[in-house]
């Protein structure tokens, strides 16, 4: 059997955070990083926006101003990103401020899905240099902690620490590795709302703020703005019995690409639970199944005019007249989001878009089309046992799949602080 110094369990940005701190660190240590796919599947591979400002994509549970401020230098450091500029901003700051709402001012930058994809060939190929043994279509499995073994579908290997960053689409996987830990962990919170689409003319601000921050009252804020080759997308899912449903997500390729004159944006609603306390896992995968029904197994699209009319839109309504673009997901099903939406999260998302369109006049344009569901999980946030991620002696769990992060640049982070955690 093989043995590794370290073994790092996904190649997304934590896992990578993680191999080059510690490859920097120590270039003979043995670090073997495996990832069940072909090609790592988080943030990094679709649309690949990154924010380098403190609080976007850091738990405050997790992280201080100060700690994360440090370690993004750090993560800086190493990825050399060219920040995007913002001009002309001043008057949506004030419009924003006069309405109780909150505008970030984040340093970006936007590689969009090719460029991503193009950085994660470059940043593998660089870590295999370094001497990083990085092996693909590995899936880990289990865990041995008193063999100090992990069992993939290849084989098994030995470790001395283990860090484990699978992802949002690792929740399940990360459960099971918990349960069979009995590390301790809690799902309570879920963001859900609407992606927005609508001509790039209604909303010009992403002229100049790639991808603006607006932080409401009641908990919502917009989310993951593209533009330029902008596209809505449905991304699959499984129930825990097994059902399939879809959460629409929105990406963007790179300016080489021709522009399309959309702009795409989710409308997120934080709900977090306490008493009695539920799953946010299993409330996102109820609205999933409800919006699957009323649109017969795909998420549901409505214009605003028809929204504001209270009536349900129709395929013929999407059309070149009044509503002048096409969806650019249409297999999405015309419908009306009322009528799978809790009241509490519509009310919250439709007063918050009424604040957007005084800010930015255009938005709710008639055409304006609303994809719903759009879901993000929080992850289950383990119990660590120190301030370095260990959830298990020699054991690191990080990432968005443990809740340590909600973002490219964060989930880095993650990967260098959990490292740090024994390089100490
Ligand atoms: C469609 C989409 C678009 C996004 N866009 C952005 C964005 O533009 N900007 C941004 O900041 N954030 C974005 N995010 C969020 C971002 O992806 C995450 O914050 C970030 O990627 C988390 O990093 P991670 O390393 O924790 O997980 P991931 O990047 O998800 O990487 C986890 C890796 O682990 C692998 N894995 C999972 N299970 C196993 C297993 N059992 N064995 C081996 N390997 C396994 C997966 O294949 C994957 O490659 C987006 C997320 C999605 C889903």
């Amino acid at each position: 059997m093989e043995k590794f110094d370290v073994i790092i369990g996904g190649t997304g940005p934590a896992g990578l955070g993680a191999a080059f701190r510690l490859i920097r660190h120590n270039p003979k240590m043995r670090i073997l990083m495996i990832d069940r796919e072909k090609v790592s599947t988080g943030g990094l591979r679709n649309d690949c926006k990154m924010n380098f400002t403190f609080p976007i994509g850091f738990p405050l549970e997790n992280w201080t101003r100060t700690q994360a401020e440090n370690y993004l230098e750090l993560v800086i450091k190493e990825l050399e990103p060219e920040i995007l500029q913002k001009r002309n901003i001043s008057t949506y700051f004030k419009r924003a401020e006069n309405l109780g709402v909150a505008l970030l001012d984040i340093k970006q930058t936007h590689l969009g899905t090719d460029g991503g994809l193009e950085l994660i060939k470059k940043l593998i190929a660089k870590l295999g240099d370094l001497g990083v043994d990085i092996r693909l279509e590995h899936c880990l499995t289990a865990v041995n902690p008193d063999s100090g073994q992990i069992v993939t579908d290849r084989g098994t290997f030995g470790y001395e620490h283990l860090i484990i960053a699978p992802g949002r689409q690792g929740f399940r996987f990360l459960q099971t590795i918990m349960d069979s830990l009995n590390v301790s962990y809690i799902d309570h919170i879920v963001d859900i709302g609407v992606r927005i689409e609508t001509k790039q003319e209604n909303y010009p601000i992403v002229s100049d703020y790639y991808d603006p921050k607006f932080i409401f009252p009641d908990k919502v804020r917009t989310f993951c703005t593209n533009s330029g080759a902008a596209h809505v997308v449905m991304e699959k899912y499984h129930s825990s019995a097994g059902k399939p449903y879809y959460s629409v997500n929105g990406h963007a390729f790179s300016g080489e690409k021709k522009p399309n004159g959309l702009v795409n944006f989710a409308m997120l609603k934080t709900v977090e639970f306490t008493q009695p306390l539920a799953s946010g896992q299993e409330f996102a995968e109820n609205l999933g199944l409800q919006a699957m029904l009323m649109g017969g197994g795909k998420p549901i699209m409505q214009r605003v005019g028809d929204f504001r009319l209270g009536k349900r839109s129709k395929a013929e309504g999407f059309n070149d007249d009044l509503y002048n673009f096409r969806p650019t997901q249409p297999n999405c099903t015309p419908g009306d989001i009322s009528l799978c939406m809790p009241a509490k999260i519509l009310r919250g998302i439709w007063k918050s878009m009424k604040a957007l369109d005084t800010i930015i006049p255009g938005v709710l344009h008639p055409g304006t089309i609303m994809y719903y569901p759009e879901i993000k999980l929080y992850a289950n946030k383990p119990s660590f046992i120190d301030d370095n991620f260990q959830a298990y002696k020699n054991i690191y769990l990080i990432g968005d799949g443990a809740g340590t992060s909600r973002g490219i640049t964060a989930a880095w982070a993650s990967g260098i602080r959990a490292a740090d955690g024994f390089i100490k």
